[in-house]
């Protein structure tokens, strides 16, 4: 008998540090920065930027455990993760194939960096398993992927890049953010590496900054030999704060999804909304993929409002939802792509890439849904131009 516990029981206990002191029931907190370097457990020489103080250790196996993987590293920002591990897995003269819908940051990562260390590096020039192979060159190392996508909610297909990447004998990463473990588990589906913004569902409160990846151990070594150097190991103190946050992962992150999905289905009948982006939905393009390698549909989906309102009036006119720059909190929130995450991008380059002047992202909380469609509802009514 496998004695792997079910999910919702490994977001509570997988992980968790023994209080053999005063057998409270939450792992004690370890704030030493410093350990014997004889007698003792001297062999494992703990240290903050090792990424082997007791706090990341227990909490690095919660997550690995609930990626399916079978090592993790924490970081102190979902940046520090993603730029640590894709560095970790280059050298000069090697060319990764990134996807063409990417978070922001990661694309000014990539324009910003690898040209000075003499990276090579494309973005594909659509989602299908064609346009990844399209890009291969004889020095390709690898593919990072992000699905679903910001904020159109694009899906790429995990099985067919991952046996491309098989084919070719070259690593695939993941930003799996979106998704969270408790919606999608990429390394069931092949791929190699997978990282997260623990900023968002993992940490789930707006509160934390954090990062993670997780893959096999020998990758886990290689990154974390780059990561020694690069130096993003989270505070234990907000290590422990993540590992409470995360024992309420798979009930908070169903809620937020089985709530998106009722609002998807209610806002795309409403006549005042042209357009829903979420994969949970059937008239998605890739509603099939989706549903082949997602658990859920996830709480993130976009709308287009229709021509004759006002999104100011809109956004003014929300009481329960909040303006949030960031997302995956408890509370829903909503954003305006075109002023924010695609605000510096000129007119042109956002009609390619579908960023429409009404398209206002989701973020979808824990709230009732009723409230919440109500909230969206008369804002919208009392918001035409
Ligand atoms: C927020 C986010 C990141 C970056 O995470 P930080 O914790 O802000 O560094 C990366 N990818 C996605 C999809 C995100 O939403």
């Amino acid at each position: 008998m496998s004695t792997k516990k079910k999910f919702p029981t490994r977001c509570v206990h997988e992980g968790e540090i023994k209080d053999t002191m005063y057998q409270g029931i939450v792992s004690p907190l370890f704030m030493s920065t410093t350990y014997p370097w004889f007698g003792g457990d001297a062999e494992k020489k703990p240290y903050p930027r090792y990424f082997n103080t007791p706090n990341q250790e227990f909490l690095s196996k919660k997550i690995a455990s609930l990626e399916n993987g079978e090592k993790a590293l924490i970081f102190t920002s979902g940046m520090a993760a993603i730029s640590t591990s894709i560095m970790a897995n280059v050298r000069s003269g090697d060319h990764v194939i990134f996807q063409e819908d990417l978070y922001g940051g990661t694309r000014n990562f990539i324009k910003t960096e690898f040209d000075k260390y003499g990276i090579e590096y494309s973005f594909t020039k659509g989602l299908e398993s064609e346009d990844f192979k399209n890009e291969i060159k004889d020095n390709t190392v690898g593919i990072y992927v992000e699905t679903p996508s910001n904020p159109l909610l694009k899906i790429v297909d995990l099985k067919s890049v991952s046996s491309i990447a098989k084919q070719n004998s070259i690593w695939t990463m993941i930003d799996n953010t979106f998704a969270s473990p408790v919606n999608q588990n990429p390394i069931d589906h092949g791929i190699d590496i997978v990282i997260h913004s623990a900023t968002k569902y993992l940490g789930g409160h707006s509160d934390i900054s954090a990062g993670a990846v997780v893959s096999t151990e020998e990758n886990i070594n290689l990154i974390l030999n780059s990561a020694k150097n690069f130096g993003g190991n989270l505070s234990d103190y907000t290590v422990w704060l993540l590992e409470r946050s995360m024992k309420t992962l798979f009930i908070r992150v169903r809620e937020q999804t089985n709530n998106a999905k009722l609002l998807a289905k209610m806002l795309d009948e409403n006549s005042n909304i042209s357009k829903v982006y979420y994969p949970g939905l059937e008239s998605h393009p890739s509603h099939e993929i989706a549903k082949n390698q997602m658990k859920g549909f996830g709480a993130m989906m976009s709308f287009d409002l229709n021509k004759d309102i006002d999104v100011y009036k809109f956004l003014k006119n929300l009481k329960v939802i909040k303006p949030g720059m960031s997302l995956a909190g408890v509370e829903t929130t909503v954003n305006f792509p075109m002023k924010t995450s695609h605000g510096l991008l000129t007119q042109d380059e956002r009609d390619n890439q579908g960023i429409g002047n009404k398209l206002i992202r989701l973020s979808v909380g824990i709230e009732s849904y009723e409230d919440l469609y109500n909230d969206l509802d008369q804002a919208i009514k009392n918001s035409s131009e």
